[in-house]
């Protein structure tokens, strides 16, 4: 089951609830689509933990225009590593045409523990791994 976060203040809230009950902004108007814009544009919030918590729906819900942010989130002096390590979870389960070349690309990063992630990451696409296994990943 996927979690709703309020796209405002990014609490959890109830999926049924037509207001945040902890900012009070109206869920009820918003859209797919503005939600998953409210989503990509947190990738480049301040806040670590928002960064990592839009990451982490993104992959989850599957959303296509998020790969090429994840590509240049990738690519960029981002070094916090386990913003970077969720963004690679969630591009291992995004279907996406380019997304095999940014691991791949990902295995070449700056950062060691960033390389050895990708480098697992690859390995679990390439055997064609459930993501339900990766779990261990996540935590
Ligand atoms: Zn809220």
């Amino acid at each position: 089951m996927l979690t709703f976060y309020c796209p405002k203040c990014w609490q959890v809230v109830n999926e049924k609830e037509k207001t945040c009950p902890h900012c009070g902004f109206s869920l009820e108007k918003l859209s797919n689509q503005e939600y998953d814009q409210k989503l990509l544009d947190a990738l480049h919030h301040t806040i670590p933990e928002r960064r990592m918590i839009a990451a982490q729906i993104l992959g989850n819900l599957e959303i296509q225009q998020a790969v090429p942010i994840f590509k240049q989130i990738l690519a960029s002096e981002v070094e916090d590593y386990y913003f970077l390590r969720t963004i690679l979870i969630s591009l291992a389960k995004i279907d996406h045409p380019e997304r095999m070349e940014i691991i791949e690309n990902a295995t070449h990063h700056t950062s060691n523990l960033v390389c050895s992630f990708a480098r697992k990451i690859l390995k679990k696409l390439n055997e064609n791994q459930p993501i339900e296994t990766w779990d261990e990943f996540s935590g």
